[in-house]
């Protein structure tokens, strides 16, 4: 197979009909034979990975292992030290996957769900940055019948409870972006959820406006938030029949496989985005190796 040529200047750009093998380099990062191309119009040299998300990278073999050990509840510094790695470089492959896994699984929801959700959950989880006075709002949506986690949203929000005076004034520029959150959220959801499908969440006073715009025939049904059991990370509940269970195990298991999401943990998030790539990794792991579906491609 031959590449187009990636060069953007060039009249013959996303064309291959000018490019030629141009011969093979050795990649020092896994000492592999890689054919080089050449485009005759523009003489640009390059290779498959030019332009692509892994150019450049320079331990690219660890890739499907960092992968693996970011979705199974390893810490970024412990999956260094396990793949003798610096903490940098599983830092910026916790970017690189992030970016990879959102278009993967844009592509898998396009593909696979469209307008197929009849029973939706949602929910928010809480999180922090650094400290508990600057927590943060994950809101999550599935399908409750396949268990497919359809979108993540990572929002800044301001303490709350007894903690919301001592946020005020440490913190007097955090701003609640909860409500952009959700309308990202449901902006990623609407083309997935059939018109007339289910809805259920707990009694957040956001939702029902929200449902109201982006799902107006949709039935919704509220649930008073009840007391979380020991096992499941306090997001399973101590009910005989809990309606909300699809989410709730969603959220245990947020919790149990991402390490900074963790009851009491000392892994923190320091920057919300690295949360949102963290999660958006998880959620590919999940849909493609834990609910198996063949349809998806797992990103390696
Ligand atoms: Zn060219």
């Amino acid at each position: 197979m031959i590449n187009n040529c990636p060069n953007s200047e060039c009249s013959k750009f996303q064309k291959n009909d000018d490019v030629v093998k141009d011969g093979f380099f050795k990649r020092s990062c896994d000492s592999r034979k890689i054919q080089r191309f050449k485009c005759k119009v523009c003489k640009k040299k390059f290779s498959r990975s030019t332009g692509k998300l892994e150019f450049g990278q320079k331990k690219r073999r660890e890739n499907p292992m960092i992968f693996k050990l970011l979705s199974s509840c390893v810490s970024l510094r412990r999956t260094a030290k396990i793949l003798n790695v610096s903490r940098g470089t599983v830092v910026r492959r916790l970017q690189y996957f992030g970016e990879k896994s959102r278009i993967q699984n844009e592509k898998f929801k396009t593909l696979n769900l469209k307008n197929s959700v009849e029973h939706l959950q949602i929910d928010d989880l809480v999180s922090k940055e650094n400290s508990k006075l600057k927590p943060l709002s994950v809101s999550i949506a599935v399908d409750a019948e396949s268990r497919y986690i359809l979108g993540v949203e990572v929002s800044e929000i301001r303490a709350f409870g007894h903690l919301a005076q001592r946020g005020r004034i440490k913190y007097p520029k955090r701003i609640n972006q909860h409500k952009e959150g959700l309308t990202n959220l449901f902006q990623g959801i609407k083309d997935l959820v059939k018109e007339d499908a289910l809805i259920r969440s707990d009694e957040h006073k956001f939702y029902p406006g929200f449902i109201k715009e982006y799902f107006p025939v949709a039935k919704h049904e509220a649930y008073k938030g009840e007391k979380g059991c020991i096992a499941g990370q306090g997001e399973l509940k101590k009910t005989k029949h809990d309606p909300l269970f699809a989410i709730n195990h969603t959220c245990a298991m947020l919790r149990a496989n991402i390490n900074r999401l963790v009851r009491k943990t000392w892994c923190t998030t320091k920057d919300p985005q690295r949360l949102k790539d963290h999660l958006d990794l998880f959620i590919c792991y999940f849909n493609s190796e834990i609910i198996k579906d063949s349809n998806f491609v797992p990103t390696q």
